[in-house]
């Protein structure tokens, strides 16, 4: 029996990870959390039944409680709450399936009570990267991305020797407005960003997918998980989305995973790795396959793509900032407080305001997204 914790369950990752539990009587559910969706998380508890919960919004969490009374388990409010989750006990990992950099103290708590962590949370190793990967080191934790290009990667460097590869290469599927201007792009929307041609996702990763920042967290978290040169990260954008990444290695020879877009075959993996295990599902048949095309990415039309990159480059605060902006930025274009390019937009004006830090502590991180908040609040 595996006891695993799951950090937003009743997300879109949160809920594949439990259709993972159904299909496998060996994983037991010890601990879950939610943001505020109680109804949901409820259910899961009854059907589910861990030892704890969690919920970020506090009175949602007291009226939790009430509503599984008649049950064994113990609910628990905002950070405390997800840091409860994540160290519980008997869990030996911890889904880290939050969304944004939220995930980074729970996920510093999980480490430090030596769980293994499947991190979907990319925000986390954007801005506390550093902190993460040394931490995890010292206490023998395997970080197992469950980021479907992270994944592939993973799965391509199986049995081969790491100062043996050469470049990453990111596949990209484009999003909803590839091949798009700027322009094009100034009316976009809601609807239309949310409406991804091949993966469903949350709400947050979906607009990341449409401005491409998702790309550039992605580059920045392979950086952190791979220990791998952001000069030495390609992105290439294959719109099919059947190949979901690639790795080249010094004799030039590449390695790509491919498979139809889903993303239980990425959390089983970490779940189960290095074993893998039957799962239910389409295959890819090649027969009905007449192409896989590749674009090299547009980092003029998709300024968010080329923002993100130079953030991770720069490395320090700077990341944090580009991200904690992109977050705010996104929240406002989906309560839609602002257009589409306003997103990226706002992540540059944040960028070249900020003084970088080099080598930042926990607190600076924290500090540095609060005030990117505040510099937001105050544009209005
Ligand atoms: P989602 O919005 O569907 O779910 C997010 C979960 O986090 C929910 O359970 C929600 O209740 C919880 N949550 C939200 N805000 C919270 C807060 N402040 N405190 C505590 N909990 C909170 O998001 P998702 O699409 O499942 O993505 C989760 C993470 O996985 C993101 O970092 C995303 O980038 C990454 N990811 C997702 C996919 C995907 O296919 N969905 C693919 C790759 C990576
Ligand atoms: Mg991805």
């Amino acid at each position: 029996m595996k006891n695993i914790a799951i950090l937003g369950s009743t997300g879109s990752i949160g809920t594949q990870t439990l259709d993972i539990v159904r299909a496998n009587d060996d994983l037991q559910v010890i601990a879950l959390t939610a943001g505020s969706n109680i109804e949901l998380l409820e259910q899961q508890i009854r059907e589910f039944k861990p030892k704890v919960a969690a919920v970020w919004d506090e009175e949602k969490a007291v009226l939790l409680s009430q509503r599984v009374k008649d049950l064994d388990v113990e609910v628990y409010k905002g950070m405390e709450g997800l840091i409860t989750a994540a160290t519980t006990d008997d869990a030996v990992i911890v889904v880290l399936a939050v969304v944004g950099m939220v995930g980074i103290r729970p996920a510093l708590a999980a480490i430090n009570a030596h769980k293994d962590i499947a991190l979907a949370n990319k925000e986390t190793l954007v801005t506390a990267g550093h902190i993460i990967m040394q931490t995890a080191a010292q206490n023998n934790v395997k970080i197992l991305p469950v980021d479907s290009e992270h994944s592939a990667i993973f799965q391509c460097l199986n049995g081969e020797k790491r100062e043996q590869l050469s470049s990453l290469l990111l596949t990209a599927s484009g999003g909803p407005f590839r091949n798009m201007t700027r322009e094009m792009m100034k009316n976009v929307t809601v609807e239309d960003a949310l409406n991804h041609p091949n993966w469903s996702m949350g709400r947050k990763i979906t607009i990341d997918s449409a401005t491409m920042v998702n790309k550039g967290l992605e580059i920045i978290e392979a950086k952190w998980l791979f220990d791998v040169d952001i000069d030495n990260i390609r992105v290439v954008v294959q719109p099919q989305s059947l190949i979901h990444s690639m790795v080249e290695f010094v004799d030039g020879a590449v390695m790509a995973q491919l498979g139809t877009p889903d993303m239980r075959l990425p959390i089983q993996y970490a779940l189960y790795y290095p074993d893998r295990r039957n799962l239910k599902g389409e295959r890819i048949d090649f027969s009905k396959i007449s192409s896989i095309n590749f674009q090299i990415p547009d980092m003029e039309n998709f300024r968010g793509l080329y923002l993100a990159r130079e953030a991770g480059k720069a490395g320090g605060s700077l990341p944090t900032v580009m991200n904690a902006a992109n977050e705010k930025a996104v929240a406002m274009f989906l309560n839609r407080k602002i257009g589409f390019l306003d997103i990226t937009d706002i992540m540059e004006k944040c960028m070249n305001r900020h003084q970088n830090i080099n080598n930042p502590t926990l607190e600076d991180i924290l500090s540095v997204e609060q005030d990117t908040y505040d510099y937001i609040d105050s544009l209005k």
